[in-house]
């Protein structure tokens, strides 16, 4: 092995060497300039106002709000504290023969006193801290009645004595992430920040400026170099924003840029078919519903038309809560499809929902002369040859399916129009696999179907945004106008008894209950035990006189289908469930869901689960039952992600609003974008500034200037964009895999 392999520039640098500089690339720092991007994780801001004795201040102040008065959506989450102090006093407490406990107690230029306690590892942290040294404490603070600021087991920093100072100093300290390589190389902040400073003040690199001059005046952004200098050594705090705001601006311009001028080419190159709008069955369907659509549905018909007449093939995302009818902006539209000649496909992610849709649509278009055809694997193979060949010969309208529809051994015929029910089930990037489907239909033309993908899982501005840049969106946000908005409550024990009277009103009205019963048991048998448990004593001791059904998560897909389809056929009047309920499927008789244990759920789930009521002009009702000690803190403030004040949190929010787009940012406040998606969405760009929960106005307006930027000069040839067309190109060859055009 050659030994140079180990060495880097770095090691030329004061307090550095040849040791940590092969610590610092084997974490992959090994030029100036990686060091140089190497910017704090965070910083701490050392004036008066976060003294122990302002601290204590503001907490008695934060403890006197209730929870009605705070924005949900303004919830901080990030209440951490932080103050510098020196350890006066040390003490271990006696509980009991085993237990002991640790104080720390510690002050600084304030006067104030600050207790930091350990319930765990106390003898670990005892020999660990000293009197005397400097600490850097950050956590969750609270105050006793004597007003004394109290830390548990706190994130806590031993400060160097060499840079107590620093620290002492009015002004912004950078931290830079340890990793464990760093401190077993004894790589400290305070090496770091050395290194740091002798590269800039030596001008070891020079950076290369991406934005052109234009931008850079028009928008008042700081150069590069005042940048990455602002963003190690800030002055101020205004600084520090300006320079964080030049990076999130840059990252996400080019995001933008790449993404619409994919778009672009995608458009340029490839041709739609054109099908004019409100044709004869189209008229015909409008006039017959019974119903009126709403605003939100005529808008997004009106959107798909348009994207129809434009010659291009039309990439859309339809988004709206369950029950908002997108099914029917579905069946508008593919009616114009299948009057100028072409067949059409939608496709859901199981079967019972392809089964549905056949049905529904079979029941709009009674007496249209569509042929609706069921394509799904479950066929036996005689069927399934009588339908692929009415697929092949023209003579099926509309294909309901799911994933089988895209086999090779599907062949289309004319196939203009795809849609994607519940989009979120798969994955983001399946379009090239259905173009490649449809073109095949076409004998050989190069034509690109129209496709429109259906969620129902409201997605935050910032991320559909950025997720879905290269599609259009249309959005419904109202509901049909016979519905009436579910009324939530979350209940305890103690009112269980009134519950269930409520319960069985309703059902005495005609209606019918989902019982929600989250298991909480490692083992498949024990679940299943308890699931058939409680369903009998609710049959037996509670609603004797009513029909009571089980779904869990032992049943095969296809015995859960039954158990739902012997639920809408009125067999049972309540139906008790250990498994979330299949997205989509409709029992509109349905009014009233409980949820037992329903701190265990996330947001996402329970506004998910509640959407199954609600679906009818009957009013519907959801109720949440939690744990009993619940109710004494619904009325705190604070809200930490790790406490399960979090889940208060997701219970009352689930009280105050049915709107899932409101939900879905609080959600993504909760939760932060990855799991907001789930897995198979975290196709997430790896954004080092933007902070997809707190940044939507950059996103937007950024997006805005990029637009902007593109119709003056759509390739970036003008002189005045050079540095931007080859930051550009650069962007997209880092990440090609991103921006692989299908
Ligand atoms: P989604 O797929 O968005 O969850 P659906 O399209 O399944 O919702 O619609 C739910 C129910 O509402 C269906 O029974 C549908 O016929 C009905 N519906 C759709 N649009 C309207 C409307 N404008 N007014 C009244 N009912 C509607
Ligand atoms: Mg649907």
């Amino acid at each position: 092995m050659n030994i140079n392999e180990n060495i880097s520039e770095l090691q030329y640098l004061k307090g550095i060497g040849p040791k940590k500089a092969a610590a610092l690339k084997s974490e992959g720092i090994s030029t100036y300039y990686d060091l140089l991007r190497y910017f704090p994780k965070s910083y701490i801001v050392r004036n008066n106002s976060n003294s122990i004795a302002n601290l204590a201040n503001q907490l008695k102040m934060e403890s006197k709000l209730t929870f009605h008065e705070i924005n949900l959506k303004s919830i901080n989450l990030q209440s951490h504290h932080q103050i510098i102090g020196r350890v006066i006093n040390k003490k271990m407490i006696e509980l009991n023969a085993r237990k002991k406990i640790l104080k720390l107690e510690i002050t600084d230029e304030s006067k104030a006193k600050c207790d930091i306690v350990f319930f765990n590892r106390v003898q670990f942290f005892d020999k660990l801290y000293k009197i005397g040294q400097f600490l850097f404490v950050s956590g969750i603070a609270s105050t006793d009645r004597y007003s004394i600021v109290k830390f548990i087991h706190p994130d806590i920093e031993i400060i160097d004595e060499e840079e107590i100072e620093l620290y002492q100093k009015d002004g912004i300290v950078p931290k830079y992430k340890m990793s464990e390589t760093f401190n077993k190389n004894f790589i400290t902040q305070n090496n770091i920040r050395n290194a740091i400073i002798q590269i800039i003040s030596k001008n070891l690199v020079t950076l290369n400026e991406n934005l052109p001059y234009h931008i850079i005046d028009k928008y008042q952004l700081l150069s590069i170099d005042k940048t990455f200098k602002t963003l190690h050594f800030p002055d101020s705090i205004s600084e520090l924003e300006k320079a964080q705001f030049r990076m999130k601006f840059e990252e996400i311009l080019l995001f933008e840029l790449a993404l619409i001028s994919l778009r672009n080419v995608q458009k340029q190159i490839e041709k739609g078919l054109v099908i004019p709008k409100n044709t004869e069955r189209v008229v015909k369907l409008y006039k017959k519903l019974p119903f009126k659509l709403t605003n939100d549905q005529i808008e997004a018909i009106k959107d798909i038309f348009m994207d129809f007449q434009s010659g291009k093939p039309m990439n859309r995302l339809l988004q709206g809560d369950v029950g908002s009818g997108k099914t029917l902006v579905a069946i508008f539209t593919m009616l114009a499809a299948i009057d100028s000649g072409y067949q059409v496909a939608i496709m859901a992610p199981t079967e019972l929902l392809a089964d549905q849709h056949q049905k529904t649509m079979n029941n709009f278009l009674k007496d249209f002369g569509i042929n609706v055809a069921l394509l799904v694997s479950s066929l036996n193979s005689k069927y399934r040859r009588e339908v692929l060949e009415k697929i092949s010969s023209g003579k099926a309208n509309i294909i309901c399916g799911t994933h089988s529809l895209f086999q090779s051994s599907v062949q289309f015929n004319k196939l203009a129009y795809i849609v994607i029910d519940e989009q979120h089930k798969f994955g983001v990037n399946q379009r090239a696999e259905f173009w490649k489907i449809a073109r095949k239909s076409h004998f050989g033309k190069e034509i690109y179907p129209h496709v429109l993908v259906m969620s129902a899982t409201p997605i935050p501005r910032t991320l559909s945004m950025t997720l879905y840049g290269d599609l259009d969106v249309s959005i419904i946000r109202e509901k049909p106008a016979n519905r009436k908005p579910i009324k939530t409550r979350v209940v305890f024990d103690q009112n269980r008894l009134q519950v269930y009277d409520f319960i069985r009103e309703q059902i005495k009205q005609g209606r019918q209950c989902y019982y929600v019963f989250p298991m909480v048991e490692k083992s498949d048998k024990l679940e299943l035990k308890a699931a058939t448990e409680f369903k009998e004593h609710l049959e037996k001791d509670i609603f004797p006189e009513f029909k009571v059904g089980l779904l869990h998560g032992q049943m095969l897909g296809y015995e859960k289908d039954d158990s739902m389809l012997d639920f809408l056929n009125r067999k049972f009047d309540i139906l008790v469930s250990t498994v979330i309920i299949e997205v989509g499927i409709d029992v509109p008789n349905a009014t009233i869901m409980v949820i037992e244990n329903a701190e265990r759920f996330g947001l996402a789930q329970l506004h998910q689960l509640r959407g199954r009521v609600g679906r009818s002009e009957n009013q519907s009702y959801c109720f949440l039952f939690t744990k009993n000690e619940y109710q004494f803190q619904i009325s705190q403030t604070k809200v930490d992600i790790s406490d399960h004040k979090a889940a208060i949190v997701r219970l009352k929010a689930m009280e105050l609003t049915n709107d899932g787009f409101e939900i879905s940012e609080i959600d993504l406040q909760l939760r932060g974008p990855g799991n907001i998606l789930g897995q198979r969405q975290s196709g997430l760009p790896d954004f080092q500034f933007i902070d997809l929960v707190n940044d939507g106005d950059i996103i937007s307006r950024t997006r805005r200037i990029a637009e902007e930027i593109l119709q003056l000069d759509p390739h970036l040839n003008l002189e005045e964009n050079n540095l931007l067309k080859k930051a550009l190109q650069q962007y997209v060859k880092d990440r090609d895999n991103y921006y692989r055009i299908a």
